[in-house]
């Protein structure tokens, strides 16, 4: 008995896009293959390869980069991703800045600017801000590559919880924003093309993972420190989500019962001890309280003088309550990640966001508390290192989620793209 002709058309279409996927991966991974070594390496025909080549060379996604100069055999051209296929504009909305990229498609980047936000500034100024940035992100970006021609895809990435079905910001406790539908932005200034809003500690540990630290990772802890403290487990490439999209908000993690009030609501929350606003905070107190400090000058008012640097060089130059402030930050993180060693039994812990200039001081207490706190199998099996892209992480991580989108699915691209 023969199948219905709608179930031979679906596994078609399915076989098809799994089967282009194998090719612009194995070209991502490989940077320059022949069409023989892609059958080789995919363990499809070569009539196969040759065909979802042409396919994938009319979307503009592959090119021939000339031939192969080996002494041995005939020459074979080469096919690599097409760095020109677009352009890939990319935001991150932060408490206190606001950052936007333009890249190509081999994740070059094109063009790039980094603002101030007021953390007092209206919401809609805000948006006006984001959307005024993205597109001169695309505009750059198209004048740094006039061949590039068509945007693939947008991304911006929030300091809170997303939506994935809308692209709506559910909440943000640091900028005190609730529902804002952050994908209509996008659209009106991208165009109709896939957009992706995202929360920034998974957009910044997937930049890792595709640009720069955590390439080869298997199980990958980010922990991003910035106003707040916002986490992200990757998972063989993948974002772990959870079952309503949410997992990885470790910086809610109740530490301290009686501890400081969090914008989340509760008490005692991770990031109240370890954030950035935590940092100051401690300085600020230390100077309330009578101890004389090279950073008197910088919280006579408003602790918005004090920058991470600021304190780290005080702490260089023999601070004692830079050093003391540091200090704290850096035991409260260690404990903090050592459970967390525990629980996931990760391959890296990558350490990222606006602290990462106090990282020499804070690595040797996340060293001890993993070798005092962590089970010695988890801690044995576990590097831990700083980000590659520091504060430009989360929109690196824009990028690769576009990017990552069309490798998977590149048949469907062209269906939803110009
Ligand atoms: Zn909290």
């Amino acid at each position: 008995m023969s199948q219905p002709s709608t179930f031979r058309t679906a596994d078609q279409a399915l076989v098809r896009e799994i089967n282009l996927s194998l090719i612009m991966r194995a070209l991502f991974e490989h940077t320059s293959l022949s069409r023989a070594v892609l059958a080789e390496i995919t363990g499809l025909n070569k009539s196969t390869v040759s065909s979802l080549v042409g396919e994938l060379q009319d979307m503009r996604f592959i090119h021939e980069a000339g031939l192969t100069t080996g002494s041995v055999g005939r020459p074979s051209m080469m096919l690599e991703l097409n760095p020109q296929a677009g352009l890939i504009p990319s935001c991150e909305l932060g408490v206190d800045f606001i950052s936007a990229k333009c890249a190509n498609f081999g994740g070059a980047i094109l063009w790039e600017q980094r603002e101030t936000r007021h953390s007092d500034q209206a919401q809609d100024t805000t948006l006006t801000q984001v959307r005024h940035l993205l597109r001169a992100a695309i505009e750059g970006g198209a004048a740094a590559c006039p061949d590039c021609g068509r945007v693939l895809g947008a991304a911006l990435g929030v300091p809170g919880l997303v939506d994935q079905d809308t692209g709506t910001l559910l909440f943000a406790p640091n900028l005190r924003w609730e529902n804002v539908p952050l994908c209509d932005l996008l659209h009106e200034e991208a165009g109709d093309v896939p957009v992706y809003v995202e929360n920034e500690a998974n957009l910044a540990a997937l930049g890792e993972y595709y640009f720069g630290a955590a390439q080869g990772y298997d199980e990958v802890l980010f922990i991003n420190i910035g106003v707040g403290l916002g986490g992200a487990v990757i998972r063989a490439g993948q974002i772990v989500r959870g079952k309503t999209g949410f997992a990885s908000e470790f910086g809610h993690m109740t530490m301290d019962p009686d501890g400081e009030q969090c914008n989340c609501g509760n008490r005692g929350c991770w990031e109240t001890q370890v954030s950035q606003r935590a940092l100051f905070q401690h300085i600020r107190r230390a100077i309330a309280a009578g101890q004389p400090s090279a950073l008197r000058d910088h919280v006579t008012d408003d602790a918005n003088h004090l920058t991470v640097t600021m304190i780290v060089d005080a702490a260089h130059a023999g601070d004692a309550v830079a050093q003391t402030a540091l200090d704290t930050i850096g035991q409260h993180l260690g404990i903090g990640i050592a459970s967390l060693v525990n629980i996931f039994n990760p391959d890296l812990v990558l350490f990222g966001g606006s602290l990462i200039p106090a990282w020499d001081t804070l690595q040797p207490h996340i060293t001890a508390a993993l070798a005092q706190r962590a089970l010695r199998w988890h801690a044995n099996a576990t590097r831990v290192m700083r980000a590659q892209h520091g504060p430009e992480a989360t929109v690196m991580g824009g990028i690769s989620v576009v990017l990552q989108h069309i490798l998977h699915r590149p048949a469907s691209y062209r269906a939803a793209g110009p």
